[in-house]
């Protein structure tokens, strides 16, 4: 989008605000992001490296293989419900409540030097950026990629959904590690405001499905870490 394009989007935006008409405003400031974000997308897309599409690729497997409770498609059952149709008859449906998979599909994945860190995940971007420095590491699981993909997910994530995920992933864990409600009071005093129980829960329950240690992914991007 050109510039003069977008001051006049903005305009026409703050002139709704100016007029109390909020709800217009949001409808139009979403569609602006939205446009600028596929636009960045596609050049991503045309531009990106044969390591950057190799990236991509990894995390859309590690999205099938390891998110899918975050997308809630490991708890749904369609629920039956008897809904009027247009001729006046009833009919028993499937509703699924929840309806989103593969939300990675318009995430950016780049590969760049990073100063102090070796890896981010800017969600209002839908960007997740690696240093490539932990690509050469040869392990065969990217521990940098799956800490930014938990951040991606819960940026994308509605907050009933976090706290419904939250809980069933203490449901599941609280069995296999012992003493985990200790583990998190000692955790939240010592917590980094970036990341929340519902990140502290996913990132141990990848550890274990993953044979790693207990908090090899809380800790792969943290230069401090609390202990586990
Ligand atoms: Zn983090």
């Amino acid at each position: 989008m050109k510039d003069e394009e977008l001051e006049k989007r903005k305009d026409e935006i703050f002139s709704l605000i100016a007029k109390d008409k909020f709800l217009a405003a949001a409808e139009k400031l979403i569609a602006l992001e939205y446009t600028w974000s596929k636009e960045i997308f596609s050049e991503w897309r045309r531009n990106r490296t044969k390591e950057e599409k190799e990236l991509a690729d990894q995390a859309y497997n590690y999205e099938e293989e390891y998110f899918q409770d975050m997308l809630l498609n490991e708890y749904k059952e369609p629920s039956v419900c008897s809904t009027e149709m247009e001729d006046g008859t009833w009919q028993e449906i499937k509703a699924n409540i929840f309806d989103y998979s593969h939300i990675l599909d318009a995430w950016i994945f780049k590969l760049e030097e990073m100063e102090d860190c070796c890896g981010q995940c800017v969600g209002a971007r839908k960007t997740i950026i690696i240093d490539p420095a932990q690509i050469s590491v040869g392990e065969d699981l990217n521990l940098t990629l799956l800490h930014e993909l938990i951040h991606a997910f819960e940026f994308m994530m509605p907050d009933t959904h976090k706290q419904y995920v939250t809980l069933r992933l203490f449901q599941k864990l609280e069995p296999l590690i012992p003493g985990l409600l200790d583990k998190i009071e000692t955790d939240l005093h010592t917590q980094s405001s970036e990341h929340t129980l519902l990140f502290w829960l996913k990132s141990l329950d990848l550890d274990l499905r993953l044979n790693k240690s207990p908090g090899a992914i809380y800790s792969h991007n943290i230069e401090n870490p609390s202990l586990l």
